[in-house]
């Protein structure tokens, strides 16, 4: 078995993983990334998009900046829609900053290319079999697969960047964590074409029909949604089946100028709230996916990602300078945030959806809300600081 020491193991080479081993190692700290898949799999998961300030802050301050604000497309508000009414709220009003729309995939991208610019150790793709040992003492060590030899990891923290299906959250004891979860029944099916944009901002449509996003990534890359039956699959929905519900869902304005062309990518998503609690175990932390996941309608689960690496970045400096306090605050920091995201993202996930038990009452309760949020400054104001992201 070879055996090597570093100060970080993390397991999970996604947006959490590369973005704290990026930090950890401008700050001095040596670690390594673990990742099951290869590397082009990581770089072509089409997910997030949208960016708090605080994300791109975060972003800029690793030094992975750059791409980002020459490339990255500033948005300053959102339309919403209802049945018959369409209005945008306005983020530079309302709350005082915008949003990023800048793609998952991008900044993936920009994180890759910034460990292979540096000195630190290169990720390590195709691990198999991950396991952690001794968590709950103060000499953890990490054991894998990789290249038909068992490797260990001595360290003395392990992070668990490995998102909702990794090994990380289930080395904690069930005796000690607590798990919520809220699964919605249904998904969004998305579609990926090389069409112009519908609007140059993102359109968030409440049809009776049920959800629909127009969202994108670039002058002419779109990225598309609409609520789906959780039971469907991608193949039930060829383009032109997805393209004429769209229309029907989408504001009349955006329906007439939609441009429309062949998906280059179409996949059907679960939505789920889930939060685990504590997001520390001893020697192992939990960041991003590992710990809580959002339904995708608040745009928060990469932007969530981002906050709890700034929180377990600023305790591990610390730590390994020897002060451990920034360590024992991290799951109750991290935690405060990630709840008021949980509640924003289930709040706007049940204001926009039908449900399988809607009557014409939540229809009509729904599209009162939306008037309201029209009509009232308070309302749009809550709405943007959220959207927009709450301080660190
Ligand atoms: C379909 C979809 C659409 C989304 N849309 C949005 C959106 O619009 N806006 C938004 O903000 N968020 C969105 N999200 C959520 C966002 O993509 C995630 O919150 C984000 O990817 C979290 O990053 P992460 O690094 O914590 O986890 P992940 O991106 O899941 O990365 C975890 C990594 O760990 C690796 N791994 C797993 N198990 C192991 C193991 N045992 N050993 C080693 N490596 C392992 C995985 O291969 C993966 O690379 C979406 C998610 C999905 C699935």
């Amino acid at each position: 078995m070879s055996r090597i020491r570093t100060q970080v193991c993390i397991v999970g080479g996604g947006p959490s993983g590369l973005l704290l081993g990026q930090i950890l190692h401008r700050a001095g700290i040596d670690t390594r990334i673990l990742e099951r898949r290869p590397r082009a799999h990581v770089l072509s998961r089409i997910r997030a998009g949208v960016l708090e300030g605080g994300t791109v802050d975060m972003l800029r301050r690793a030094g992975v900046g750059d791409r980002l604000a020459r490339e990255g497309f500033v948005h300053t508000g959102t339309r919403v829609a209802s049945r018959d009414r369409a209005f945008r709220i306005d983020f530079a009003e309302s709350a005082g900053k915008p949003v990023t729309v800048y793609g998952q995939t991008e900044v993936t991208q920009d994180l890759y290319d910034a460990r292979d610019a540096s000195d630190a150790a290169p990720v390590i793709h195709g691990v198999e079999g991950v396991t952690i040992h001794g968590a709950d003492t103060d000499v953890p060590h990490v054991t894998y697969d990789a290249g038909g030899t068992a490797h260990r990891i001595d360290c003395d923290w392990v992070v668990g960047c490995d998102g909702f299906h990794g090994v990380s959250r289930r080395t904690i004891p069930e005796a000690v964590r607590t798990e919520v979860e809220r699964v919605y029944p249904f998904g969004w099916l998305g579609v990926l074409s090389e069409t112009p944009p519908v609007d140059h901002e993102l359109i968030y449509a409440n049809s009776p029909r049920g959800f629909a996003l127009a969202s994108m990534r670039n002058e002419n890359l779109s990225r598309y949604y609409v609520q789906a039956p959780v039971t469907d699959r991608a193949e039930d929905w060829p383009d032109d089946r997805f393209w004429d519900e769209l229309r029907r869902r989408l504001p009349a304005d955006a329906a007439e100028t939609l441009v429309t062309g062949p998906s280059i990518e179409k996949s059907l998503a679960p939505l789920r709230s889930f939060i685990c609690e504590p997001m520390r175990w001893g020697r192992l932390c939990l960041v991003g996916d590992a710990a809580h996941i959002v339904p995708p309608t608040g745009a928060k689960g990469l932007n969530l990602a981002v906050s709890d690496v700034h929180y377990l970045s600023e305790g591990l400096i610390a730590a390994c300078g020897g002060e451990a306090e920034g360590m024992d605050r991290y799951s109750d920091r991290a935690l405060a945030r990630v709840w008021k995201a949980v509640r924003y993202s289930w709040w706007f996930t049940t204001l926009m959806h039908r449900y399988p038990d809607d009557t014409a009452f939540h229809q009509k309760m729904q599209e009162a809300e939306i008037a309201y949020l029209d009509g009232s400054p308070a309302a749009r104001t809550v709405f943007a600081e959220n959207y927009v992201g709450l301080p660190f």
